[in-house]
């Protein structure tokens, strides 16, 4: 086996309370790279399409890549793979922090579960032994809870720990799973699939050493790595804010989500942005082999106890704050604890909850459908109160656990004002001027998810100077490029923030593995991991009528601010979907053509969609 892996993957089936482990496929590494690549051929080969994403047949796939618990910059990231409950299609998640660089020390590269436990469990990880364990007396605790009494009662405060809180164990379907205080797999509702199969944790302790192919080559690089990155002018503003300081770089572009998307800039935006955040920050945090430290500890006081946070980082403050028209940043920081510990996703909350606070001033709903609650924007005790009763499935929350389908089932009304895709609540971002952006959400293969492309910047800097080619060419190689990093394991934002020269993952890779490759080579790779999730969300229904934004950017334009009357138009929108489809090789309905699934080494795939009658 090449350097980087482990050679294993544990597979636990918690129906049959059944422990093995197995080799990768060999030509997985070559192939599929790691992480989200190699989960995404799990589940194509191992759920079905009728499989309900919250019963037994369902697996999660937890996954390393080849660099990750190595000396790479933020080399700890892991991915979560599966069916998504709120979405029905291919969903991964990936979570930063050290419990991949741990798992990858404990012996392996990956697992994954199966099946319902009787009981509520917990996994214990521990260098090479695998145990299923009661967990009866962490069942019902928060998320952060169960992390901090797991680490006392093991006596052991170096182990990681990856939890969930009562919103995974009342399958509610945006609910995350939390890792090393905070650090959260958060969205697409990977914490209620844990919750489906009774398992409350997972605990990873390893003292192996992971093989490297060239280490002298591999130190020379990693070396170059992190000069480059402490010499970089941007570093500094990162280590302080993190991504909160994109709040008043949105705000000043007008693409600030504000009142559910109503508006674009927000008046009181530097109360929640990351100046103001510096004034309750005690310390930087960092995930696993990080020089970035993009992690902010915030400490406030709330009577005579502390809330202490690791964020809130832009997503968080834009969702739980503007979007929510919250104009204080400490009620931001309770909500995005509260979210933690319930073990929720904080950017489909705040979606879900802005929209009902429309609603709600537009009519739509009352205090008979609220419990008395008056949900209008800026009730900060509102939303907290919300967060709750979601999380615990009372009274109003227990509709929105259903996520935005479940929301705009029982009030028609609030379809027009979602914001989402594919069922997904779209991150915060408003795309009413950036066609590139509204692209990037409509066909990302897990639903509205800033994620995989980021184009929004370049687009609103070249507006009409932009052809629809050049917007879809631009979504297409985000597409590829940033899974990529999920794939090998590192986390992306030394590459987008501090420009870190790409081509560097593929030297690491070549060094790391023994595997001669080049970042054309990867990027081809990440090319068929893409063509494979679109695979796997054709055979489950999804077409060209599920890569539209939302109704709102075709039909409300920008009502205040620096892009005052924009509005995106439905035949530029049709082009750009046209260009996009014939650039990826897809056929007019988005479906991957025999032809291009055959030039990325995908002929199963292929032969799969045509007995499915898809092409
Ligand atoms: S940049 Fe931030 S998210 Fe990325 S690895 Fe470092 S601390 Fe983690």
């Amino acid at each position: 086996m090449n350097g980087g892996y482990m050679n294993s993957i544990l597979r636990i089936d918690l129906s049959k309370s059944k422990i093995s482990e197995e080799k990768p496929v060999e030509d997985w590494a070559v192939k599929y790279i790691g992480g989200r690549g190699w989960g995404a051929r799990k589940v194509w080969e191992e759920v079905g399409v009728e499989v309900n994403p919250l019963g037994p047949d369902n697996l999660i796939f937890f996954g390393s890549g080849p660099l990750t618990g190595l000396l790479v910059p933020s080399a700890g990231k892991m991915s979560i793979v599966s069916i998504s409950p709120a979405t029905g299609i291919y969903a991964d998640s990936s979570v930063g922090g050290a419990f991949g660089a741990e798992l990858k020390q404990a012996g392996y590269d990956a697992f994954t579960l199966k099946g319902v436990s009787k009981k509520p469990v917990y996994i214990m990880i521990d260098d090479g032994d695998v145990e299923i364990r009661d967990a009866k007396e962490y069942w019902g605790l928060g998320a952060l809870t169960t992390e901090e009494r797991l680490k006392k009662d093991l006596g052991d405060n170096d182990v990681h720990v990856l939890s969930i809180g009562p919103a995974g164990e009342n399958l509610v379907k945006f609910a995350c799973m939390t890792s090393d205080y905070g650090r959260n797999a958060g969205r697409t509702g990977m914490g209620a699939i844990m919750g489906s199969k009774r398992v409350k944790a997972i605990v990873v302790r390893g003292f192996k050493d992971i093989p490297i192919a060239d280490v002298d080559k591999f130190m020379d690089i990693a070396y170059e790595s992190y000069r480059t990155i402490s010499e970089n002018e941007f570093l500094d503003i990162w280590q302080r804010q993190g991504t909160l300081q994109v709040i008043e770089w949105a705000n000043e572009r007008g693409v600030l989500p504000t009142r559910n998307f109503q508006e674009t800039s927000f008046e009181q935006a530097e109360e929640i942005g990351g100046d103001k955040m510096e004034e309750v920050k005690t310390t930087d945090r960092a995930c696993f082999a990080c020089p970035m430290t993009c992690g902010n500890y915030c400490v406030i006081k709330e009577g005579d106890t502390k809330v202490v946070v690791e964020g809130p980082e832009y997503e968080t403050a834009a969702m739980l704050g503007s979007a929510c028209g919250i104009t204080d940043l400490k009620t931001v920081i309770r909500a995005n604890n509260l979210c933690d510990d319930l073990g929720i996703d904080t950017i489909s909350s705040g979606n879900l909850i802005g929209l009902l606070m429309e609603a709600y001033e537009k009519g739509i709903i009352n205090k008979e459908d609220t419990g008395g609650i008056e949900l209008k924007f800026g009730n900060g005790e509102a939303l907290l109160k919300v967060l709750g009763m979601i999380a615990r499935r009372e009274g109003i929350g227990d509709i929105i656990a259903g996520g935005v389908k479940a929301v705009t089932e029982r009030w028609k009304d609030t379809k027009p004002l979602a914001m989402q895709t594919k069922g997904l609540e779209q991150s915060a971002y408003d795309t009413r001027a950036s066609p590139g952006m509204a692209l990037a959400y409509a066909t990302c293969d897990v639903g509205a998810h800033h994620s995989r492309a980021w184009v929004i910047s370049k687009d609103l800097e070249m507006q009409d100077k932009w052809t629809a080619e050049d917007r879809a060419r631009l979504v297409i190689y985000h597409q590829h490029i940033r899974p990529l990093f999920d794939c090998l394991g590192v986390c992306r934002l030394e590459w987008i923030e501090l420009s870190l020269d790409e081509s560097i993952y593929a030297d690491f890779y070549t060094t790391v593995t023994g595997i001669k490759t080049t970042l054309k080579e990867l990027l081809e790779r990440s090319e068929a991991i893409y063509n494979l999730t679109r695979a796997i969300n054709v055979v489950r229904g999804i077409s060209r009528a599920d890569d539209y934004p939302p109704e709102r950017v075709f039909c409300d334009p920008v009502p205040s601010g620096p892009l005052k009357g924009k509005l995106l138009q439905r035949e530029e929108y049709d082009e750009l979907l046209d260009t996009y489809y014939r650039l990826r090789g897809w056929n007019d309905k988005g479906i991957p053509t025999k032809e291009t699934l055959t030039r990325l080494g995908l002929e199963d795939v292929s032969l799969s969609l045509e007995k499915n009658g898809k092409i």
